[in-house]
Parts: structure tokens; sequence; C-alpha cells
């Protein structure tokens, strides 16, 4: 193990316990990751005695641009510095022994020795850990099996799982995203403890339960993560909403599709495409009212109406509950889940210059994104169907290319002011002013005149010769 560690920043670390006589070990993610050849630079440091005082003579041997942070009320401090290329994040903490009680979600913390701490880890491959003392140094300590899991890319609890999940309920969460981080299987044991614990995740903050769920939407395949927070039952817990999608309910014969296992598959879809964060939230959204809106109606079946106008107004509501930002992204999103349908309206009919034109107008700068949404909400099992659906898409494509180069509608100002509008006519704020602004947007979205400021502004003396206004002189 010593060539993972052959590295000045180990070095210092050693050099440093040695001369306060304390015992130090790397352990946790890096030693899991330099395994699995996943190279990190975020170090955790367990020492036996004041994680505090190691980082202080640490950061002091180190010099340089070395920036130490202490968290007194912790116990821990954290060291950040440049070294070849890198920057590295090194916390230090003593050794822990961890003793919770039911009533309380804060353990009682006192000092431990490596193996308490080493207990108190969420699972085997996360409690490895690394000598970085003179007399072993690069000794792996693997007391639970850790590299042998880490072999057979299995996550298991380092205890009993009942134990390790009612103390810090979190860790349920930690399992099933580790599991999809790494392509791991989950232990059968540990993943049968989370139905018997799932009730326990009452007690953890939406923030840490998000930071999670967001490292599970950022896989490469977000559907088997969620799929199992689904069937273990922790879904349901905090994101309610989403799990009342699954199912298919029959009337005479007729079905509708599953709309949680579509979801899941447009999302899977999406993450081909693209790494960004909230357009896969806005797959995760685009269907989120259909529970609420459908129908069965005799003549058309199953239908969803309005699905997308409540979708999108349930998105503030989803985004404060779960403690997601309520800023730009969230507006973001409540478009993209607005607008979802849009273009396959479009696709499924005559591709008119005007409707394009409405398109670019609504979704501005947001309509690649829009259309990589819809594109993978083609979830049809028939390919024909599919190359179809596509082929309509593309055609769309193109239009709006054609369009844009046109008209140039994207991200566009209406070539009269509500300003100019009230210096014409010498008249303030007032409904006036919108409704000529209004018919000018109108026209020049229906192609009846050209985008150019001319035309407008004839538009604009019609349309208030009409309410009965004349311009100021
Ligand atoms: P990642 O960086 O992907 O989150 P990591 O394992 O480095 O992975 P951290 O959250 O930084 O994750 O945790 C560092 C280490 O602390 C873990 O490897 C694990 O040993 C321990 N740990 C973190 N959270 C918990 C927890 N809730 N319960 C028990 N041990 C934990």
């Amino acid at each position: 193990m010593k060539q993972y560690l052959n590295h000045p920043v180990f070095e210092t670390i050693t050099q440093a316990a040695k001369e306060l006589n304390l015992p130090v070990y790397v352990i946790g993610g890096f030693v899991r990751d330099i395994l699995l050849e996943r190279p990190t630079a975020d170090v955790d440091i367990v020492v036996l005695g004041s994680g505090i005082t190691l980082a202080e003579k640490v950061a002091y041997l180190m010099g340089g641009d070395t920036k130490l942070s202490v968290y007194r009320n912790f116990g821990t401090a954290m060291i950040s510095c440049r070294e070849n290329d890198q920057s590295w994040q090194i916390e230090f903490v003593g050794a822990r022994k961890e003793s919770y009680r039911l009533d309380s979600r804060k353990p009682l913390v006192e000092n431990g020795t490596l193996e308490d701490d080493q207990n108190r880890r969420d699972f085997t491959i996360n409690a490895l850990s690394l000598s970085l003392n003179p007399n072993d140094f690069g000794r792996l300590i693997d007391p639970f099996g850790g590299l042998q899991d880490l072999d057979r890319k299995v996550i298991r609890t380092p205890l009993d799982p009942d134990i390790t999940f009612s103390d810090d309920p979190l860790r349920m969460m930690r399992a099933i995203r580790f599991a999809a981080q790494l392509d791991f299987t989950i232990a059968p044991e540990t993943y049968d403890a989370i139905p018997r614990n799932k009730e326990r995740l009452e007690i953890v903050s939406m923030e840490r339960i998000m930071d999670e769920f967001n490292k599970i939407m950022m896989t490469g395949k977000p559907s088997r993560g969620i799929f199992q927070l689904y069937e273990t039952g922790l879904l349901d817990k905090f994101f309610p909403q989403l799990t009342a999608l699954k199912g298919a309910e029959m009337v005479d014969g007729k079905g509708h599709k599953d709309n949680f296992l579509h979801t899941l598959q447009v999302l899977d879809n999406l993450a081909e495409k693209t790494g960004d964060l909230w357009l896969r939230w806005a797959a995760l959204l685009h269907d989120i009212a259909k529970p609420l809106t459908k129908k069965y109606d005799l003549q058309a079946g199953w239908t969803f109406y309005g699905h997308e106008f409540l979708g999108s107004k349930m998105v503030p509501q989803i985004f404060t509950r779960l403690k997601l930002p309520l800023n730009e992204k969230m507006k973001y999103v409540k478009k993209l889940v607005l607008l979802h349908l849009r273009p396959q309206v479009l696709s499924d009919s005559e591709v008119t210059d005007s409707a394009v034109r409405r398109l670019l107008f609504d979704a501005g700068d947001d309509i690649d994104d829009l259309m990589l949404l819809c594109e993978a909400d083609i979830t049809s099992k028939n390919q024909d169907k599919i190359r179809k659906f596509l082929g309509n898409f593309q055609h769309v494509r193109e239009k709006l290319q054609e369009v844009e180069e046109k008209d140039r509608i994207r991200n566009w100002q209406p070539p009269i002011s509500g300003k100019l509008i009230m210096e014409t006519f010498g008249i303030g704020p007032s409904r006036e002013v919108g409704l000529i602004k209004n018919a000018i947007r109108e026209a020049i979205l229906d192609g009846v005149i050209p985008n150019e400021y001319e035309a407008a502004f004839n538009l604009m003396l019609a349309e208030a010769k009409k309410i009965g206004l004349k311009p100021h002189t």
C-alpha cells in the first residue's frame, strides 16, 4: 500500500505525528478510492489524540500557502494546500467512540481507539485505514473484510445493520448511493434492514437527504438508485409525489403506462445525454401531476389533461419541501415541465413558422434543453414508433434553426417598448400600454408583421387608433 502514500503530504503528516508522539492513520473514502483506482485528494486523517493539535503542526511544517481552518466545536481541523498541481483537502479528527440513544439524534462522543473509530463507520469499504506510523507505514487495517467487499463489489455495514442504520438513518440513503455510484450490490442482510428502519429517516434533515439523492441523480443510470429507494420504502418517506406515479390502473381492459417506470426511463435516457443536474430534475418531474389529472373517458380512454400546467405549479412546492434552491434553477425546471409537451404537439401537426416562433419565444435559451427532454420522453418499445418520433423532432429542430436564423426570436425584445408607447401617446403606465404591446407581440409571433421597428410602429399607431388614442404632439 506504500506506493499510494508516496507523497510529500503524507510524509509531513507522519513527521508531525512522530514529533507529537501520536499514532495516526488515513481512513475512509480516500483509502477506498485509491483501492478502486479512483484517486481523490480528499483525505481523512484520524489520530489517537487531538486532531487540531496535529493539524496545527502539519500546517506549520508545510508552511507556504497552506490554509488551516479549525472547528473547535467539532474538535476537527482542515488543511487545504496545493501539491504537484493538485488541491488537497485534509481533514484531521481525533479517534472517537460514538454511542447513540434512541431518544436523541446526537450520539454521545468520547475519545476512542482506532477500532472504536472504525466501528462508527457506515460500510466495511469505508472503514479501511492505512497506518502513517513509521513502524508500519502503509499497513492496511481492515477489521471487517472491507478489502474483500471491494473485490466482490459489495456494500455491507461493519456492525449489525439494524444498529448502524438506526444510529444514523442517513446511512440507508448512503448505501443506495454508493451502490449506484460504484456499481456495487448491497449485501442482502444490509438491504433487508432498510425497510425495517425506514421510519427512522424522519430524524434526518432534508438537506442531508437531498445531498445523497442528488448524488444518485448524477449517476450514469439514476433509475437504479431511485428504484431501490422506492423498493425499500425510503422514497415514500421524503418524496411521496414521486411514488404516487407508481402503478397502472385498468378500466374496461384499458390500462395506462406506469408513470413511475416511465419517468425513470426518461431520466435514464436523458442521463445519457447530459450531466446537468437540473435538466435531470426536469425529467424527474415532467409528469409529476399525472396522478392528480388522471381521468378515464369512455371515448378518449385515459387522459392527463393539463398535467404540464399543474406539474409546473407543483415545482416550487416540491422544491420548498425538499429544501432545494428556490432560485433560477427552480424556475428553469418549472419552465421545462410546463413546456415539455410543446415540441411534441408541434411535431404532430404541420410545423408552422408561427408555432415555432412561439415555442422559441417561450423557451428562450432553454430550447435545446427542452428538445433533449422531449427526445428522452420517447419511451415506446416499438422501434418504428421511436424512429418516427425522433424523425419528427428532427424536423422540429430544423425548423427551429431556420426560424431562429430568420427572426432571432430567442431572447427577443419586441421592437417597441412600453416607454415609447407612453411617450408617443402622452399616457402613463396603463392597461392601454399593455394592450398595444400584446397586439404587437402577437402579430410578430403570428408572422402578420415582420420583426422590425417600422412595421411594429405602424401597427402601434393602428392599434392605438382602435382604442381612441392619438399621438401626442
Ligand atoms: P464521497 O466523497 O463520495 O461522499 P466519502 O466516503 O469520502 O465519499 P464522506 O461523506 O466525505 O464520503 O465521508 C468520509 C468518510 O466518513 C466515509 O468514508 C465514512 O468512513 C465516514 N462517514 C461519512 N458519513 C458517515 C455516516 N453517516 N455514518 C458513518 N460513517 C460516515
